[in-house]
């Protein structure tokens, strides 16, 4: 029987009260094992530039993998159309699926699209434009919106950097309820499992972070370096709430993809996700809320940092910046608006260059090691304990103490994007398509 390579990427099948993509795709994923599908990968879940406007809760978008019957091939469309009108609710306005279906090898123009979509906005009468180009099958409801993240997914294969998440979700029927995710066995995890695991837990407030707190049909999401150890990781896991059905996705979170491309300040533009190598120009200052604002510049222009409150430690750490520090600034562009121009919202700061702090003080006694005191105007110094005078004394240089060191530093994990590269894995990189998929990477 002859088959062929089928790539599907898939995006915005969701609704308040039925689900998400990652969880609609767990459903397909099932349909097409029974249906004879060969996995040629992990479902992989993408993550594209969150600083879009209009996403959904973040949610990632999907591509599934496999080789399949080739007079099957013609069938997936209609079937896939069928299970979306029963999943969604179409009257929720917010809805808008989309699903594309690439036969084959992914058409490089694809791929390009898909590093695009990863840090810039992309129209969705451009992926129209590019469907049509390529001839790729597509289906769609609402205003069809889904159509670029479904055509951003199935354009990357996650060559290089990827992780895994395990997703488990509970039974439509609970999801009003409370997962009741146990805090302590996280911990135990976290503690088991080590750093093949990451953004678990909050270390600083012991927050929990694998389970999201909407009314969606996840569970928990646990990440990590391999398939097996997420697998692995969820025998840990207690939950008031059962689990229905659980997946491995291969995934572009935790890899900073979003930031690989150093921008001029004057070649900024809103919603881009983007490091702008500048100098400290105005020094931060603390406003309302809570949050630290600074400038800086580079050789095309200068613009407002904002590192908002609920990073904490890290807007703390902001505020020792001074002028003169050479930073990259890993930033998501907010729009200009009538109180404020061009913003770059802070989400990381790697410090190039501290410039010394000094501080002028009266030269120290020869005697007795003190502080000396001034004599007066133009006449020198003395010693207030053994009475020393230097007539002809100036004053001396002293370094002050910066507290910050040249590195990344980072928002806390409970403030981090789903794609942030975090600090347990800044040198660390998985590289390569798996050749071989897990035992049991899903259930059912
Ligand atoms: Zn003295």
């Amino acid at each position: 029987m002859m088959s062929k390579d089928i790539h599907l990427g898939m995006d915005d099948i969701d609704s308040p009260r039925s689900g998400c993509t990652t969880h609609f795709a767990s459903l397909v994923v099932e349909f097409l094992t029974d249906w004879g599908a060969q996995w040629i990968d992990y479902p992989n879940l993408i993550r594209l530039n969150p600083n879009i406007p209009f996403r959904t809760r973040g949610n990632g978008a999907v591509a599934l993998r496999f080789r399949i019957e080739t007079d099957k091939a013609p069938d997936l469309l209609p079937v896939l159309k069928k299970m979306i009108r029963n999943y969604v609710e179409l009257d929720y306005p917010n809805t808008n699926p989309g699903i594309v279906l690439v036969e084959g090898a992914i058409p490089v123009e694809v791929q390009k699209f898909s590093e695009r979509a990863l840090w810039r906005t992309i129209s969705l009468a451009i992926t129209k434009r590019s469907l049509e180009k390529k001839s790729i099958q597509h289906i769609c409801d609402g205003n069809g919106r889904g159509l670029i993240g479904a055509l951003a997914a199935v354009g990357n294969q996650l060559p290089q950097d990827h992780t895994y998440e395990f997703i488990a979700y509970r039974p439509l029927e609970l999801l009003g309820q409370p997962r009741g995710v146990n805090d302590y066995s996280v911990a135990e995890m976290n503690r088991v499992m080590g750093e093949r695991l990451f953004s678990s837990i909050d270390l600083k407030t012991e927050r929990t972070l694998i389970a999201p707190h909407g009314p969606d049909p996840v569970l928990y999401g646990i990440r990590g370096e391999n398939s097996q150890d997420v697998i692995s990781a969820a025998s840990y896991i207690r939950s008031d709430s059962s689990i229905e059905r659980w997946m491995v996705f291969r995934s572009n979170q935790g890899t900073g993809a979003h930031l690989r491309n150093v921008v001029y300040i004057a070649d900024l533009r809103p919603y881009m996700a983007a490091i702008v190598h500048g100098v400290i120009e105005k020094e931060p200052n603390m406003i309302e809320g809570g949050h630290a604002i600074f400038g800086i510049s580079d050789c095309s222009g200068h613009i407002d940092c904002a590192a908002y409150e609920p990073t904490g430690e890290f807007r703390d750490m902001v505020t020792r910046l001074t002028k003169g520090d050479q930073v990259l600034v890993h930033a998501a562009v907010r729009p200009a608006s009538r109180t404020h121009g061009l913003t770059l919202n802070v989400e990381g700061i790697e410090i190039i260059k501290l410039v010394k702090r000094i501080k002028m003080t009266n030269p120290l006694c020869p005697n007795c090691s003190k502080r000396m005191k001034s004599a007066g105007k133009g006449k020198g110094y003395k010693c207030i304990k053994c009475g020393f005078k230097e007539p002809i004394g100036t004053k001396t240089e002293v370094a002050l103490e910066r507290e910050l060191e040249e590195r990344v530093y980072l928002p806390p994990p409970r403030a981090q994007r789903h794609l942030t590269r975090p600090l347990e894995r800044m040198n660390r990189r998985n590289a390569g398509i798996p050749e071989d998929l897990a035992d049991n990477w899903h259930f059912p």
